[in-house]
């Protein structure tokens, strides 16, 4: 028995179970009975984070709850809610998220629980924006948590590891539109002479390139609506029609681009909800490093280039501003974000993947949780110094380690 795969479908869960509880109750009884138990949420993740050798449960099927509190400007969401499904009930209200990532497809608890992120210079990450949270906790007990209690800052980046999330707290800030303009050919040289006021141009900017030595292919501006698009970017040009950052795929699948204004829900993401997002057939890699060694790190990954391109459908860069919680990759730091969309030839990509390490050690870089990666003790806790007060965290609440699996106690007990 199995409880099926991944989304990107390289990973099979050995997890013998899948229980969908309709109840916070039935969630409590599942969790009180489990020996080993990890959740699981929209499985957008590549690696076997979510996976268990016990089994997994999923809150998708939690009654749907999207509550805005208008003074607190906050909206209380049900955990298993894809942000898709709850974007647009928000803007009807008349809110919005401060950002989103690049697709709508992921899962609240799954996403804020590895730490995923948009692109902005001052957009923090998905999980910046928790407020607080209600979880079931491994003894079964219904706990909230909020931003300013003890250990809040631990555990929004859990990676699964401190409860099962039922619902969660969201910042939100007034709805506001959004237009997305895409300008073609950015030079290397104009990348690393002015990344700054690029990625300073829009709300939110992301760099699309297969590392050739031309530069990135594509530069993708999302900014509030008002101001005006620059006609020309360091030399790139404006797309004249709606593009996909790999190259052939249709522009269907994203976002409205052309500088036509729309819902902030609408422009932020690259890809639409109801479309397959990015290629569909591939694997993902992430790290972030802290800006000031961006141009660095850029350097290496194109002196890495001809072994990068046999594997790669399309890189993307990104900033992301910083966060206080001790897991995110983006922790006390300002970051730069590259990102790998491999082929999905899982021996290749793995046997890259210490290469792809090693190159980007020297600066710090942080991988994603919810992606692929290979890197040794020492350099996770030199990227992640928070890694062993997390771990002693986690035994205080979990001393069983009955929501641990063996990726988490390889990171967090190597
Ligand atoms: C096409 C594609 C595009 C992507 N784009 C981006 C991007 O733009 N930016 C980025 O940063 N990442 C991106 N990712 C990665 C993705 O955002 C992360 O892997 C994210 O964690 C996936 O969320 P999920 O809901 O699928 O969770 P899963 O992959 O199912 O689980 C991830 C983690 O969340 C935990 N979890 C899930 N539900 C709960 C719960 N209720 N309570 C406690 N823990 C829970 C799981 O135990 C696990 O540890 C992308 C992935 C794909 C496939």
């Amino acid at each position: 028995m199995t409880t099926g795969t991944n989304w990107a479908g390289n990973l099979t869960y050995g997890a013998s179970e899948l229980h969908e509880p309709r109840s916070i109750d039935e969630l409590i009884e599942i969790v009180r009975a489990a020996p080993r138990l990890r959740a699981l949420g929209s499985r957008h993740s590549f690696n076997t984070i979510a996976d268990t050798d016990g089994a997994q449960v999923s809150v998708a099927a939690l009654p749907a709850v999207v509550e805005v509190d208008q003074d607190a400007r906050a909206v209380t969401v049900s955990a298993g809610l894809r942000y898709g499904e709850l974007v647009e009930r928000l803007d009807q209200q008349g809110w919005a998220l401060p950002n989103l990532a690049s697709l709508p497809h992921i899962s609240v608890a799954g996403a804020v629980a590895t730490g995923t992120h948009g692109s902005g210079d001052r957009n923090g990450s998905l999980a910046s924006a928790v407020a607080a949270m209600q979880m079931v906790r491994v003894d079964g007990e219904l706990v909230d948590v909020r931003r300013g209690d003890d250990d809040f800052d631990a555990m929004v980046v859990s990676l699964g590891r401190v409860g099962v999330l039922t619902s969660v707290t969201l910042d939100v800030v007034p709805t506001f539109e959004v237009r997305q303009d895409v300008f073609e050919h950015l030079p290397w040289s104009a990348l690393e002479e002015n990344l700054d006021t690029i990625t300073a141009s829009a709300y939110s900017v992301s760099m699309f390139t297969d590392w050739s030595a031309s530069g990135p292919h594509q530069v993708w501006l999302k900014s509030q609506a008002g101001g005006a698009a620059p006609t020309e970017l360091f030399g790139a040009t404006p797309a004249e029609h709606g593009v996909h950052p790999l190259p052939g795929v249709s522009a269907e699948f994203t976002t409205q681009q052309l500088g036509r204004s729309g819902p902030w829900w609408d422009r932020l993401p690259h890809f639409r909800l109801g479309y397959t997002p990015s290629d569909g057939e591939e694997l993902q890699t992430e790290y972030l490093v802290p800006r000031t060694h961006a141009l660095e790190a850029i350097a290496a990954v194109r002196a890495l280039a001809p072994l990068v391109q046999p594997l790669l459908l399309v890189s993307e860069i990104r900033t992301i501003a910083a966060d206080t919680l001790w897991l995110s990759p983006s922790h006390s730091t300002d970051c730069v974000a590259l990102h790998f969309t491999w082929r999905l030839d899982v021996p290749a990509v793995t046997a890259f993947l210490p290469t792809l390490d090693d190159a980007l050690a020297p600066f710090a870089a942080r991988p994603h949780w919810g992606k692929l990666f290979e890197t040794t003790p020492e350099r996770l806790l030199a990227a992640y110094p928070r890694l062993p007060d997390f771990a002693d965290l986690v035994a205080r609440v979990d001393p069983d380690g009955r929501f641990a699996n063996d990726l988490t106690d390889a990171w967090l007990r190597p």
